[in-house]
């Protein structure tokens, strides 16, 4: 099944939200809400989709902002529990993004409920299979979203073309971030599609090659 994929890049870290559904004027999958609902809803409107559900590969407000503009009783947000006390309060890492100044009280940013991703689950959403990997490192919930099929890897701020996410933020551990990328992310299949959360797309086999980041794995 040839997928609709489109993407977005919104709000300050241009933040790439996607949207996929098997055709147009149908359900979609949301994957990753920055904090511009409204233009998430452009793109889905752009297409005549109507979400179904959010599935969020990490609890940093650039990911995860927008989601209570999005979710509804109609549409489940799914995210890795060991992210979602970060994601209602991103007091610390807004603190650590732009420094101890910024001025901002411990008030919950995101009230959703989530319903939670399991390591190695399936999640079948609108006749789509997203297999979920759960790849600590960037946030010890980080998850990245795998479509074997279509041989399509949402890999969140795990992997960028040429980069690697920071884990200098709280929760964050290179040591986890590398294992996550050895056991999950490079075994693929070269020709997998890799859509990040932030920049260009590229696929498993450049970065194998290419990416500066990952040598010492090989
Ligand atoms: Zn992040
Ligand atoms: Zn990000």
């Amino acid at each position: 099944m040839a997928l609709l994929i489109e993407s977005v890049p919104l709000w300050h870290f241009e933040t790439n939200a996607y949207v996929i559904a098997p055709d147009r004027g149908g359900p979609a999958v949301v994957v990753d809400a920055p904090p511009d609902p409204e233009g998430v809803g452009d793109l889905l409107a752009k297409f005549d989709l109507t979400p179904v559900a959010i599935l969020v590969t990490h609890g940093h407000v650039d990911h995860v902002g927008g989601v209570d503009g999005i979710a509804s009783e109609t549409v489940r947000a799914y995210m890795h529990p060991l992210d979602i006390d970060m994601a209602r309060h991103p007091r610390l890492q807004l603190q650590a993004l732009l420094g101890s100044a910024f001025p901002m009280g411990d008030e919950e940013l995101v009230s959703t409920q989530f319903n939670d991703l399991e390591h190695e689950e399936t999640l079948t959403i609108a006749e789509i299979d997203f297999g979920v990997l759960h790849t600590p490192g960037h946030t010890p919930g980080h998850c990245c979203f795998y479509l074997e099929q279509e041989a399509v890897l949402f890999s969140g701020d795990q992997l960028f073309k040429r980069g690697i996410g920071r884990t200098d933020l709280p929760g964050g551990s290179y040591d986890d971030l590398m294992r996550s990328m050895a056991d999950y992310v490079l075994p693929l299949p070269s020709e997998t599609m890799v859509l990040p959360g932030h920049g260009p797309s590229t696929t498993i086999g450049a970065e194998r090659d290419l990416n500066p980041f990952l040598q010492e794995l090989q």
